[in-house]
Order: structure tokens, then C-alpha cells, then sequence
């Protein structure tokens, strides 16, 4: 069941506008509306499972001291505030309770920033943060922001600590670490993971203090591999904002980095994506002189499906192909991309010719008897050719190359068959 954010607010018109807001903007979570802090509990009563986050009004006609602030952190649940101004005193007070951030109501802009943060909040629970600091007091402030806003956190208080904790969670996304630690400081540290992991697979945040006659220790930290720095002391927004940005970029870079690899209708790995990989696939096996099939597919008469049901369809029986194909080799594959309009390549290392073909033959059975649903009064069917070749020759090119050879034998002999 989707997780749900509780959102509380008693002006009509504020209401208003935020449903407008959630129904364009947010993105995974489901809104639960509240008009008053009774009515948020009894919300919560039977919802309390599935409540991911919540908006809150600070001032509500049953609260006015917002209390529902108190309400919503006793049990735990992430909370952005929203309020119609914010002093100084009111905001040291919010932050250090503990909610994620505070909002002022002043345009719909600020509720478009709500509900981002609310995607943020939702996305950050798939997020590694790894601290590396030394002293107890600060690697605990650090963690509890990092916790408040969803994040996944390990801990670390020297540089050999983060180096094993990385090694064990390669999936950390962010590192935030000290200066001074003992058996490995922190730009040791950078230097010794720059050496494999780059800026664009692991954000780095050093935390630098401006120290008299040494300089700056933030700009060392940039030249030494990290993205960013934070001076201490910190206070949170400074951290939220920082974190937020750096993570954002990655994502940014991420997105990018998927849209140059992947085939946009398909989501497979592009041509260039499936011959990078391939060619260290293909090294490997001829290094190791182990067995490694390369087939190629090419769906049949594709082109009648275009003439006869049009392209929007064509499109559609390309992604059912790839996620059929995707999930029959599941377990297997290395190496599948889309290598051409509708044609497909397939590493299989370890399988001679004759098993990767009865493999594949498996799989062009139980395709050609299943029917693809177009809509109420169209289904139909797809076939496929595939030549296959486990003669690695001198580079993939080649490997491909006999493949493509046998396909065109299977095309010859009538199609929908499996020639290796
Ligand atoms: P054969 O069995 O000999 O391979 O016949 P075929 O019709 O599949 O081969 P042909 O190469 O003549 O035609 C391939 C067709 O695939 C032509 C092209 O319009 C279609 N096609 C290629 N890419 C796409 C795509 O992204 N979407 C759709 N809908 N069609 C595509
Ligand atoms: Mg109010
Ligand atoms: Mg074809
Ligand atoms: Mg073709």
C-alpha cells in the first residue's frame, strides 16, 4: 500500500491551494487532510502504519501553541512546519525539536516547496549516508539531522573506519567527514577513495574550521577530491541546505548518466552501453579462454505491425519483448542491450553455443504462444530470429559479427527459430 503524508491545515483557502499543489507535485506519497489537531489524531489512530511524513499548520483552532508539532514528533512522524512567519526564537525552537524544516506561507511557491521536500523526504529513505567524525557529540548532531530528513546513516570515527564502512555498503551515496581524526585524517581519506570512486558515484562534504596560519582548510578538502565543504560550526539549515544541493546533483548526474546509457522506450542499455560492457565481458573471457555465446535478435516481419496497427503499437510490442526477455534471463544476463530499432544483442558468458541456443530456443517457445494485449479487440503475437556464436574471434565486433551470420541463416530457413 503507498505510504501516506498526513497534511494539516484548517484555512480553506491554504487547503485549497495545497491540494492543487500535491496533485501535480508529489510525486510517490498519498495526502491524508486534517482541519484541526482532533482530527489529525484520529487520523493518525488508523493510518498510524502507513503515515510517512506530515505537513503541518502550526496553529490550529484546537492548538494554537503548535502542539501538533509536539503531537506529530512523539510519534515519530517526519514533520515540515508550516507557519505564516517565523522569528528567529520561534525557528531555533522548531529546529530543535527536531522537524525536518518549516515553511512560511506566503505564495504558492512556498507550497511547491513543501511538497518537494516531501518527495525529497521520501526519496532520502533509499539514500546511504556514511559521518566520519571523531568526536561523539558532533557525529551524533550530524546523524540525527541526516536521520530527521529519512537518510539511511552509518558511522565512522576515523578515516580506516569509513574505509571499511564503504567497502561494506558500496552503495554509500554520501560521505560527510571530518578533518582531524586520528589513524586517518580526513583528506587522507578523500585522496585514498579518489583513487577508485569519482565525484559523480560519491558525493564527499568535508567539514573544514578556519584555523589561524593554516590556512583554508575547505579549499584543501576540494583540491584533495571532495565536492563540497561545510565550516563548523554549522547550524541546521546551513546542513539541510548543503545536503540537499549535493544530493540533488547527483541525481541530476545520475538521471543524465541513465538517459546516455538507456534506450528511452525500452529502458535497455543503448547500443554504446552494451558494447562498453561488452567489450570487458569479451576481454575477460578471452583472457580466461572461458566460454562466452553472443546472440543477436531481430523480431520478424516487425514492420507489418507498424503497417498494419500502427506505430504507437510497433512501440508497444518492443517494450513487452524487452520486459518478456529482461525476465527470462533475469538471473543470467550481464550484457543486453538494444542494439537497433528491433533488433537485440545478448552476452552469455560461461554457455557454449549449443546451450546458450537451447536457452534461447526455450525462450522463443514461450514467447511466439503468448499474445500481447493492444486492447478489447487487439492481440497478437511476436516472433523472433536469433543467430547465436560462442567463436569469440578477435574482438566482439567479430563475436557479433558470426552471430549476425547465423541470424541471417534464420531469417532464410523461414524465421521464428534459433540458429547456433
Ligand atoms: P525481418 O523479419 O526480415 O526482420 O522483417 P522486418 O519487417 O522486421 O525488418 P525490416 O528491417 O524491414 O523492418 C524493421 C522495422 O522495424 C522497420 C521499422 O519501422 C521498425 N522499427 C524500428 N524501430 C522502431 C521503433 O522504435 N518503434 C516502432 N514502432 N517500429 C520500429
Ligand atoms: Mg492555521
Ligand atoms: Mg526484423
Ligand atoms: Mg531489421
Amino acid at each position: 500500500m503507498a505510504k501516506k503524508v498526513l497534511i494539516i491545515e484548517d484555512s480553506v483557502l491554504v487547503v485549497k491551494i495545497i491540494r492543487h499543489v500535491v496533485k501535480l507535485e508529489l510525486e510517490e506519497l498519498q495526502p491524508l487532510y486534517a482541519g484541526s489537531l482532533k482530527e489529525a489524531k484520529e487520523i493518525f489512530q488508523q493510518h498510524s502504519h502507513d503515515i510517512y511524513a506530515a505537513l503541518a499548520d502550526l496553529t490550529l483552532p484546537d492548538a494554537v501553541n503548535g502542539e501538533v508539532v509536539d503531537f506529530l514528533l512523539q510519534n515519530t512522524v517526519p514533520t515540515i512546519v508550516l507557519t505564516a512567519s517565523v522569528d528567529d526564537c520561534k525557528r531555533e525552537v522548531l529546529l530543535g525539536k527536531g522537524v525536518v524544516d518549516y515553511v512560511i506561507k506566503e505564495s504558492r511557491f512556498s507550497y511547491s516547496y513543501a511538497v518537494g521536500l516531501l518527495n525529497r523526504l521520501y526519496r532520502n529513505k533509499d539514500i546511504k549516508v556514511l559521518v566520519a567524525e571523531d568526536s561523539t557529540s558532533q557525529r551524533n548532531f550530524i546523524m540525527q539531522r541526516l536521520a530527521e530528513h529519512q537518510f539511511q546513516t552509518f558511522a565512522a570515527s576515523n578515516g580506516i573506519e569509513a574505509l571499511k564502512q564503504l567497502v561494506e555498503h558500496p552503495d554509500i551515496k554520501l560521505l560527510i567527514t571530518d578533518y582531524h581524526m586520528p589513524k586517518m585524517d580526513g583528506f587522507e581519506l578523500v585522496k585514498t577513495i579518489r583513487h577508485n570512486i569519482n565525484k559523480s558515484d560519491l558525493i564527499i562534504i568535508g567539514l573544514s574550521v578556519q584555523e589561524l596560519n593554516r590556512g583554508s582548510l575547505s579549499a584543501k578538502f576540494i583540491k584533495n577530491g571532495a565536492n563540497d565543504f561545510l565550516s563548523k560550526p554549522f547550524n541546521h539549515e546551513e546542513f539541510n541546505c548543503r545536503i540537499k544541493h549535493n544530493i540533488e546533483s547527483l541525481e541530476l548526474l545520475e538521471a543524465i548518466r541513465y538517459q546516455a546509457n538507456n534506450d528511452y522506450l525500452t529502458g535497455l542499455p543503448n547500443r554504446r552501453c552494451f558494447f562498453n560492457n561488452g567489450e570487458d565481458i569479451h576481454k575477460q573471457a578471452q583472457k580466461n579462454q572461458s566460454a562466452l555465446s553472443a546472440g543477436i535478435i531481430d523480431l520478424d516481419l516487425f514492420k507489418r505491425v507498424n503497417d498494419d496497427y500502427g506505430h504507437n503499437v510497433g512501440d508497444k510490442v518492443l517494450q513487452f519483448f524487452s520486459e518478456q526477455i529482461k525476465d527470462y534471463f533475469a538471473d543470467y544476463i550481464l550484457s543486453l542491450g538494444r542494439t537497433g530499432g528491433e533488433e537485440f544483442c545478448i552476452l552469455m558468458p560461461g554457455l557454449s553455443s549449443f546451450e546458450a541456443g537451447e536457452f534461447m530456443d526455450e525462450f522463443r517457445q514461450q514467447l511466439s504462444e503468448q499474445s500481447i494485449f493492444i486492447n478489447e479487440d487487439t492481440r497478437l503475437t511476436v516472433t523472433f530470429s536469433c543467430g547465436i556464436s560462442d567463436d569469440i574471434g578477435q574482438s566482439l565486433d567479430q563475436q557479433i559479427g558470426h552471430a549476425d551470420e547465423n541470424l541471417y541463416r534464420a531469417k532464410e530457413a523461414g524465421r521464428n527459430q534459433v540458429v547456433y
